[in-house]
């Protein structure tokens, strides 16, 4: 699904996203920068999705063969849970948040709270969390170069630990995705796991209500093309009040 000539969406599940690969896969990003392709976010490779998220980039008339990279915001599951399968299948660099490197090199379930998402139901008892190499870690002040278009690093905390966001400088806009960190309509997630900040997330949104951007890519939900920042300042009003801004759930 395009959303512009640099940005599409080529996966997700269906419950808060667009039926493009299987539940409970996050939106997952593809940017065109050119000379090379890259993944935001991967989802977690159950079933066909793998195969579904491949046929949407060659569906777009883009080329699988241009695919680089995979940008990883944070190490929960449905985001990063195929990172190692992805890697593999198309020689994928992948790139992730410093604070996430630990647990995605390793493993870890109970790091990246697996074990308590799969007591409350959100996964397969027997869904097991691959490990996958990090060839690049990505700290705030980073800047990554795809082809032609430029990624700049924006650690924001808060939803879990290790979740970084993504602002895409391209030709005629710039875009930001924002992971986990803030929704359309200015909601949030917070949750009950280990990880998981109130005080951290309001400083990350405090952190993305001042950049600079016109289209809000969150993982989850309604995406906003215009007016992005207007849906951050939301959230940003609402922790500057002292309260808790919704919750996506
Ligand atoms: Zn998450």
């Amino acid at each position: 699904m395009r959303i512009t000539d640099e940005v599409y969406v080529v996966g997700g599940g269906s419950t808060l996203g667009f039926g493009l690969s299987n539940a409970p896969d996050c939106h997952v990003y593809l940017i065109d920068g050119g000379e090379e392709l890259a993944l935001v976010d991967c989802g977690m490779a159950e079933g066909d999705s793998v195969d579904r998220i491949a046929r949407n980039i060659e569906a777009e008339g883009l080329d699988l063969g241009r695919l680089r990279r995979l940008i990883l915001t944070h190490y929960h599951m449905d985001h990063a849970g195929g990172a190692a399968r992805f890697r593999e299948q198309f020689g994928l660099d992948v790139l992730a948040p410093t604070g996430a490197v630990a647990a995605l090199r390793t493993g870890d379930e109970r790091a990246v709270a697996l074990d308590v998402a799969k007591r409350a139901g959100y996964y397969a008892a027997d869904y097991r969390f691959e490990p996958v190499e990090v060839d690049r870690e990505l700290t705030e002040g980073d800047h990554v170069r795809l082809g032609n278009l430029q990624l700049e690093v924006y650690d924001t905390p808060g939803h879990c630990d290790g979740h970084a966001s993504y602002l895409l400088v391209g030709r005629s806009r710039r875009y930001l995705f924002a992971g986990d960190a803030v929704f359309h309509g200015g909601r949030i997630v917070l949750q009950n796991i280990h990880d998981c900040s109130i005080q951290r997330s309001a400083t990350s949104v405090e952190k993305l209500v001042g950049l600079d951007f016109e289209t809000l890519l969150p993982g989850h939900g309604t995406i906003a093309v215009d007016n992005g920042p207007s849906h951050v300042r939301l959230a940003a009003d609402a922790f500057n009040s002292l309260f808790v801004p919704k919750n996506l759930h």
